[in-house]
């Protein structure tokens, strides 16, 4: 049994949703995720915005525009009466729900509630779509099964003992429909996955149901070997161990949700990436073998980065410094990317900055702290075991011209890691797709 998951874009009109349900109905059981139709998230968020400076009519205009998108595709989608009649009524419930939400002081929860409506339109769109072409569409109710553990993570065990006894595996050709991105928190409150998170709760159904095999169909023909938004010429890369693709996810390449990698490792259960405009293309596979070793696969970048440095003679010969300074940042739960030592300092990144007056505060008893802000993580992505020669050198070579901050290299077998300024991102991106892709063989 596949899992397979559609973006945004994927479902952005009723053109594409007919190109989805088209690509989904081949007489096999699966388990379909959707996103929220593309641009619908943002907008809830905007409507979050108004509420937030209290311009209740703000934003209750604003659900109006974001409603006629939606009355439209439904007069494209249905071809009878009676299905166009049941999808208006359901989605005119749901946005009379979010305008009695705006009544409510806005509090996180209630922010979180307001985003999950998107995928919960789109969901129940395209289920009656299916049931009125007469597929076996059967609409899951992701709040009953996607939960997070009380750290904020999802809490699989829960998820795969809440979702089997919803699904029949065996049934002959249903399709379930489910709501991606949403989820309940520990104490049963709305909550999600982060933005990007359906590709995380396809995994998470992936692992959960021990599928085949998880699809992740996007705009795009698979992970690209540089992110395709900045340099030109980008190819897919075809094959990526679950290693190398968790590095490039989480530094930045967009096409996959940070961690919604880790799930399909757990399990062993491959990935593929496919292009919903081209669905013939080939994509990338992503599963446990390392193929092309000894190549330089990818390159992606991750912005909004603070680097911080401790510098302290005390360090000379002190056990249990760097103890006392990754303590401080556990206290204040803001993890570590990058790390990088000297005998009289240390220089670390991180990407959430909310704690980091307080952090700084507490480092201060160590030694001398230093803030560069605005900079941005370059993850040189591949098959570079150390004992291989010459990858280094090359990548070294690509940013000879471009400052850079830190450097982090064999804390795996799969990265490179250069810190640089966010403003020179694009050269550096650019240079390096130049000096490795294009210069190769
Ligand atoms: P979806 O809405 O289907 O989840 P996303 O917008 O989240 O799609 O991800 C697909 C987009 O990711 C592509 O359109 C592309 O612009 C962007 N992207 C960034 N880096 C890469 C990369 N290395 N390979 C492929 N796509 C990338
Ligand atoms: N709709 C959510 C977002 O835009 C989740 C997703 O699309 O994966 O972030
Ligand atoms: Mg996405």
């Amino acid at each position: 049994m596949k899992v397979l998951k559609f973006g945004g874009t994927s479902v952005g009109s009723a053109e594409r949703m007919k190109g989805v349900v088209k690509l989904i109905s081949d007489g096999n059981t699966k388990i379909v995720v959707l996103s929220a139709m593309s641009g619908t998230t943002n907008s809830l968020i905007e409507f979050t915005n108004y509420l937030r400076i209290g311009n209740i009519t703000g934003a209750c205009e604003h659900t109006t525009v974001l409603q006629d998108k939606y009355k439209h595709t439904i007069r494209e989608l249905y071809t009878t009466a009676q299905y166009a009649e049941m999808a208006n009524e359901k989605i005119a419930s749901l946005f009379n729900h979010l305008r009695d939400l705006a009544q409510k002081p806005l509090t996180a929860e209630l922010e979180k509630e307001i985003v999950a409506q998107g995928e919960i339109m789109s969901t129940n769109m395209v289920t009656l779509y299916m049931q009125e072409q007469g597929i076996d569409a059967v609409l899951l109710n992701s709040f009953d099964f996607m939960r997070l553990a009380p750290n904020g993570e999802p809490d699989l065990g829960y998820i795969r003992e809440h979702l089997l006894p919803l699904v029949d595996l065996e049934a002959n050709g249903r399709i379930y429909i489910a709501q991606g991105f949403v989820c309940l928190n520990h104490q049963g409150n709305i909550d999600n996955l982060q933005r990007g998170g359906s590709d995380y709760t396809a995994t998470l159904i992936g692992a959960a149901v021990n599928a085949e095999e998880v699809q992740i169909w996007t705009d795009i023909d698979g992970m690209h070997n540089n992110d395709p938004r900045i340099v030109d010429n980008t190819k897919p890369v075809h094959h990526l161990h679950f290693e190398e693709s968790a590095e490039l996810a989480y530094f930045g390449a967009k096409i996959l949700h940070p961690t919604c990698i880790l799930p399909a490792k757990l399990t062993g259960t491959p990935v593929r990436l496919l292009n919903t405009m081209d669905p013939t293309a080939e994509g990338t596979l992503i599963d446990n073998n390392l193929t092309r070793p000894g190549e330089i696969k990818a390159i992606a970048a991750k912005d909004g980065i603070t680097a911080l440095k401790i510098k302290s003679g005390r360090m000379l010969l002190a056990y249990g410094f760097l103890r006392k300074v990754f303590e401080v940042f556990e206290t204040y739960k803001t993890s570590i990317d990058m790390i990088c030592t000297s005998e009289v300092g240390v220089s670390m990144s991180i990407d959430d900055d909310r704690k980091l007056d307080l952090i700084v505060d507490e480092l201060q008893k160590y030694g001398t702290v230093t803030i560069d802000r605005d900079m941005c993580i370059i993850c040189v992505v591949g098959d570079l075991n150390w004992e291989n020669t010459g990858f280094e050198a090359r990548a070294m070579e690509a940013m000879k011209d471009i400052p850079v901050r830190m450097v982090s290299y064999g804390g795996s077998n799969y990265n490179i890691s250069f810190l640089v300024r966010e403003e020179d991102k694009e050269r550096a991106l650019r240079s390096l797709s130049a000096t490795i892709f294009d210069e190769k063989k």
